[in-house]
């Protein structure tokens, strides 16, 4: 029998298995994580909100994470037609972080995934999960190392931090399709040559197609001089452009011309890259055994670059409960793991559709703004989202359609009639 056994046995890498790896080690647990790349690998999500901050440094990877040198962040800038406005998160309705990165992937999952190791978890790469039993008392995985052989591992505990290979619910049968419209995205990344003053560096910027206001661009300037550039659409939306993905990514940002003002000098150096359906759901975030991290339980939408923090969040909940376990303690992985975690993205859910029907778009670009709300919306663009002192945490479908009402453009007629009074 070549059954292998460990006590936490993590599915993938990325942020959110690298954060529990820290997490665990930290309770002296022993950790093997199986991952089917080689790192550094490309992976996409390089803005980061303030609140993952606080995970980061849970986990003892804070150190590591400001001396690689990433590009510093603030806020978050948006353009639409002549319009501007950005806030800074330092200046938000939450305590904790007020800054944190932009970051490329390649090197920032790096970056954790050795903090991990460094703590002491063991990281195979090359070596892919294939096959998961999650019948008996404890789940066993099947893998396959770099020369083909496959072999079994059994844990007390399974994490899925597969991201968007999403392995246990594919293989448990746990997907269940988003409420989202599907939507998709085209990126590269350039040679910016932005010239200092035409953009705050420190920011994402998110600009909105004049015409459609459901198709809207990142830029987001990293410490080298170099940017992420892409563009979210409707499939049908981005079916209309041939050619190559850079190609079809700067047909749409013609169409913009703030962005194309800002992007003229770039230098397109770098094959672009395209994704589409990426938001996903599950029945159920936890079983029998194991539980899903990050992308491998519910993505949203890319829109307030909340995937990492809420991928981190997640890493930092579960380790939370294994605690109570390996304490004897029962665990409620609805009560104590699912609902605070699905708190917090649900917030972003209301935000994510009040920006595609347009709503939360004419809030933000809405010019007279009471201050203490501007830091309850710079809160939520920060990550705060499970901060329920925040009335738009607390309510915030209703907040937001009160909101939306206030600073709904006025159609012609009204304002004439105003001006009359
Ligand atoms: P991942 O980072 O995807 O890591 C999963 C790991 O599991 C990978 O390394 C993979 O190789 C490994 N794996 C997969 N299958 C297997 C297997 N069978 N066996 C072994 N290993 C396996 N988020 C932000 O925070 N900011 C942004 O600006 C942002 N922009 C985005 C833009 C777009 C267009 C999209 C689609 C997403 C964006 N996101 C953003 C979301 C972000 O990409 C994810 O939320 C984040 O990467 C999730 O981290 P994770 O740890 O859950 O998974």
């Amino acid at each position: 029998n070549n059954m292998q056994q460990t006590d936490i046995l993590i599915i993938g890498a990325g942020p959110s298995g690298a954060v529990a790896a820290g997490l665990l080690r930290k309770q002296g647990r022993q950790v093997l994580i199986l991952e089917q790349q080689y790192f550094p690998r490309f992976s996409i999500g390089e803005s980061l909100l303030p609140q993952s901050m606080a995970y980061l440094e849970e986990a003892g990877f804070l150190q590591d994470v400001v001396e690689a040198g990433f590009q510093y962040k603030n806020g978050a800038a948006f353009a639409k037609g002549d319009a501007r406005t950005a806030f800074d998160f330092r200046e938000k309705f939450s305590p904790g972080w007020g800054t944190t990165y932009q970051v490329q992937r390649a090197d920032f999952d790096k970056v954790l995934a050795d903090a991990a190791a460094k703590a002491g978890a063991e990281i195979r790469y090359g070596h892919a999960v294939l096959a998961v039993d999650v019948s008996g008392a404890k789940p066993c995985v099947t893998a396959r190392d770099p020369e083909g052989r496959e072999y079994q591992v059994q844990a007390n505990f399974l994490l899925d931090a597969s991201g968007f290979g999403r392995v246990l619910p594919r293989l448990l049968d746990l997907e269940t399709p988003s409420d989202f419209p599907v939507r998709g995205a085209l990126f590269t990344h350039i040679e910016d040559r932005i010239a200092p003053q035409e953009i705050d560096r420190n920011k994402i910027l998110i600009s909105v197609h004049p015409q459609q206001q459901d198709v809207w661009f990142w830029t987001i300037p990293f410490s080298n001089g170099r940017c992420s550039q892409g563009v979210v659409a409707t499939p049908e939306y981005l079916a209309r452009y041939q050619g190559t993905e850079v190609e079809r990514l700067r047909a749409i940002i013609g169409e913009t011309p703030s962005l194309l003002q800002v992007l003229r000098h770039a230098q397109w150096d770098t094959p672009g890259r395209s994704i589409s359906g990426y938001a996903a759901n599950v029945k159920s975030l936890w079983g029998q055994g194991f539980a899903l991290l990050g992308n491998a339980g519910e993505f949203l939408d890319p829109v307030f670059s909340s995937g990492v923090t809420i991928a981190v969040k997640s890493a930092s909940l579960a380790a939370q409960c294994l605690a109570q376990a390996a304490d004897g303690q029962t665990v409620d992985w609805q009560k104590q793991y699912a609902e605070p975690l699905q708190a917090g993205v649900n917030t972003f859910r209301s935000f994510v559709q009040g920006w595609y029907e347009g709503g939360f778009q004419d809030i933000i670009f809405h010019e007279q703004h009471n201050p203490e709300i501007r830091r309850m919306i710079a809160s939520i663009l920060a990550g705060y989202a499970w901060d329920a002192n925040n009335p738009y945490v607390a309510e915030p479908q209703r907040r937001l359609r009160v909101l939306q009402e206030l600073c709904a453009p006025k159609p012609l007629a009204a304002l004439a009639e105003a001006e009359a009074v």
